[in-house]
């Protein structure tokens, strides 16, 4: 006598029946439970998502494979993990099996359960707590935890950077876990690898016996170990990035989200997943508490806890409110430079190169911003206008310096800097605009005679995605400016986020203007936060932060996004942007989504969108009973991407909106059945692929 069941495996990225496959098995085993099954060819994991009443009548018992075993040493995952994958998976528009399986250490793949046991007995079942006290705390941070302790959330926790709020959650996470012996906390951050310090801090707060991190710059091995130990219950705080909101946490009852406006809280392949929102769906699945914290929260985190007013009800979220920073650290002072008033073509204006100099000479440290890598984004040849484009893509290819080379950005070309234009034969091709290659050099030249305090020459030094390319040069770049052996850095968003530089006291936006006028309408919130973050650098330290500046060089200094800065005043920033957003019904007061298609020319990759968009719009208004929901939905004509072409692949997308998110869901999913349609007829041949991105975050 054998059942059936439903089992989750590895499937294409689109297939609609949703990536399960039903398979024989003599012994019962529970949803949840890993197993190892045939495909095809080839032996692999899957995940008991259903078991059966009765075997299925359309398909014969000797045609059903069978189950080849289960992984009974491991308990099944829970139902909570099993809903938040097939919401996933649902909302997000990929398949089941797809989600499910990346969700899981990879390692789970390739192991026989002869090696699963051994790493199981490896495990040391005993992880205690040991909790070293933390401060004292403010009134401020009192009140919000008793709050959080009243309300159910979910919670956004606003405060300015250095304002105690990763203090809040750890003392959070640290009266959890003494109320129940068992239970578990999640704490995200963006970017593991450039906060080691909070790592740190966890790890000395809790004992590093009960802390596990999970990030993608772990080993498969160690991703393995971690997720084991959270799966088991014996990891009681997972510290991780985005992939760790898919950790499996029998035992959870608190999540969460620092820096939760971070973009990289999008997965930008595969299933386009938000951890942010997904943590938040996942406290309720869990009936854990969800904090967000960030000192500029994303606008959707904003809106969804606005308090209540004339207009309407409140949002969903709770505020908490931590205005105050620490301690005597102030805010440093923003100071604007109008650019117009400044001799054509300057780079650093002379009141900052000034500024700059008295700080290096006084023994502080400075940071400069510029959000381009490289010597110059363009070659140019004044003669024929020969710009150094690239082949492969709807982009010029950037100069840098220290090689002598033109870099395509997005497809990785390389080439040697030609000595003469290819087009004319002008030997006098030159770079045009500025990265942080050039501007490194040119403070060598403004301030490379200044000396410092103790009498040696002026140290600058630059971090980007350039020179920290070398496994560990990101660290140990770092430690070097901690260690006060640089006195001027400069780099691109990288060093804004997150670190805590101490004697860091003047931080300077070179040329942020771009932002301000950009196609992405969320393109100011980002420049906002970045600014905001990088202004938090400033002054950390409390005896240098009465002086401590925020330097914007920029042509419009009296922008409201500018005057927001200068006030530190983020509710306002928030209010005006918003407000912007509501007349233009875009999010967060809007919901959005985005189908791609790339293929070999434009026209193919828009003529499927186009296509799929009457199918989809014949097949809504023949249903009658689609009528109320469909009509909620504007799908815009497909448009080339902003970045067009990337190696020879031309983009294409095409955008829908609605005040909705259901009526958004809906038609997705009858769009997900008319792209497979369309997809296969012969005149989309040409189409490479196509893909959903549902709330993306650029556009
Ligand atoms: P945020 O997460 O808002 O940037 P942190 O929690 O990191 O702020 O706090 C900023 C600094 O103040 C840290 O060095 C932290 O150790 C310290 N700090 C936080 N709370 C307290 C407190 N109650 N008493 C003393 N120092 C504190
Ligand atoms: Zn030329
Ligand atoms: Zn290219």
């Amino acid at each position: 006598m054998s059942i059936c069941l439903d089992i989750a495996v590895q499937t294409p990225a689109h297939s609609q029946v949703g990536g399960l496959l039903s398979y024989r098995s003599a012994q019962a085993l529970p949803a949840g439970q890993l197993v190892r099954v045939p495909l095809g060819q080839r032996e692999v994991l899957g995940v008991v998502w259903a078991v059966r009443d009765a075997m299925p009548h359309d398909i014969p018992a000797s045609a059903m494979r069978e189950v080849l075993g289960a992984l009974d040493n491991l308990s099944p995952l829970d139902e909570a993990w099993r809903q938040l994958v097939q919401f996933s998976a649902q909302y997000y528009q990929r398949s089941l099996g797809e989600v499910a399986l990346s969700a899981l250490p990879p390692q789970l793949r390739d192991l026989s359960s002869l090696q699963l046991a051994r790493r199981l007995k490896k495990q040391n079942s005993q992880r205690s707590v040991q909790t070293s006290p933390g401060p004292v705390l403010t009134p401020e941070q009192t009140a919000v935890l008793a709050q959080m302790a009243q309300g159910t959330g979910p919670f956004l926790l606003f405060g300015s950077t250095g304002s105690g709020k990763t203090e809040v959650y750890l003392q959070a996470v640290e009266r959890m876990l003494a109320d129940d012996p068992q239970a578990q906390a999640l704490i995200m951050v963006p970017e593991i690898n450039l906060t080691p310090q909070l790592e740190q801090r966890v790890q000395a707060r809790f004992g590093s016996d009960a802390v596990v991190s999970m990030h993608s710059g772990m080993t498969a091995a160690q991703r393995l170990k971690s997720w084991l130990a959270a799966h088991a219950g014996h990891a009681r705080i997972v510290l991780g990035t985005r992939m760790a909101v898919f950790a499996s946490m029998p035992h959870l009852q608190l999540i969460v989200v620092d820096e939760e406006h971070d973009p990289s809280y999008k997965q930008q392949e595969g299933a386009r997943y938000s951890a942010r929102d997904l943590a938040v769906y996942r406290g309720r699945l869990h009936g854990a508490t969800v904090l967000l914290a960030s000192a500029t929260p994303s606008l959707e985190s904003w809106h969804h806890s606005r308090p209540p007013d004339a207009d309407g009800p409140g949002g969903r979220y709770q505020r908490l409110l931590m205005p105050s920073r620490m301690g005597t650290g102030q805010l440093p002072k923003v100071r604007r430079v109008d650019m117009n008033k400044q001799p054509r073509r300057t780079v650093l204006s002379a009141p900052l190169v000034a500024a700059i100099q008295a700080r290096v000479e006084r023994g502080e440290q400075c940071m400069l911003l510029l959000n381009r890598r490289g010597y110059a984004p363009v070659l140019h040849c004044a003669d024929c206008g020969w710009k150094s484009a690239c082949p492969h893509c709807s982009a010029f290819r950037v100069f840098h310096k220290i090689d002598r080379s033109l870099r395509c950005h997005h497809c990785g070309l390389s080439e040697r800097v030609p000595r003469a234009c290819p087009d004319c034969g002008n030997a006098d091709i030159a770079p045009v605009g500025r990265g942080t290659e050039q501007l490194e050099e040119h403070l060598g030249g403004l301030l490379g005679h200044v000396l410092r305090p103790d009498g040696r020459p002026v140290r600058i030094a630059r971090i980007d995605a350039d020179t920290t390319r070398a496994k560990g040069a990101l660290e140990s770049q770092l430690a070097q400016v901690h260690a006060g052996e640089v006195d001027i850095l400069v780099g691109t968003q990288m060093i804004a986020k997150g670190h805590d530089f101490r004697r860091i006291t003047l931080v300077a936006a070179v040329n942020p203007d771009t932002a301000l006028f950009s196609s992405d309408f969320r393109a100011p919130e980002r420049l906002f936060a970045l600014l905001m973050q990088a202004a938090g650098r400033a002054g950390r330290d409390a005896s240098h932060s009465a002086s401590s500046e925020m330097w914007v060089q920029t042509f419009h200094p009296t922008h409201p996004l500018f005057e927001a800065l200068k006030q530190h005043d983020y509710p306002a920033f928030a209010a005006n942007e918003l407000a912007e957003r509501t007349a233009a019904d875009l999010p967060p007061i809007s919901h959005q989504a985005l189908l791609r298609a790339d293929a070999r020319t434009q026209e193919a990759a828009q003529a499927l969108l186009n296509a799929a968009r009457a199918a989809l719009e014949a097949q809504l208004a023949a249903d009658t009973a689609s009528a109320d929901w469909a009509l909620q939905v504007r799908i815009y004509p497909a448009v080339p991407m902003s970045l067009q072409r990337v190696a020879d692949v031309e983009r294409a997308q095409m955008l829908l909106e609605s005040p909705s998110r259901m009526a958004l869901q809906k038609v997705l999913w009858h769009l997900h059945g008319v792209l497979h349609q369309v997809r296969h007829q012969p005149e989309h041949k040409g189409v490479i692929r196509w893909l959903v991105d549902v709330d993306p975050q650029a556009i």
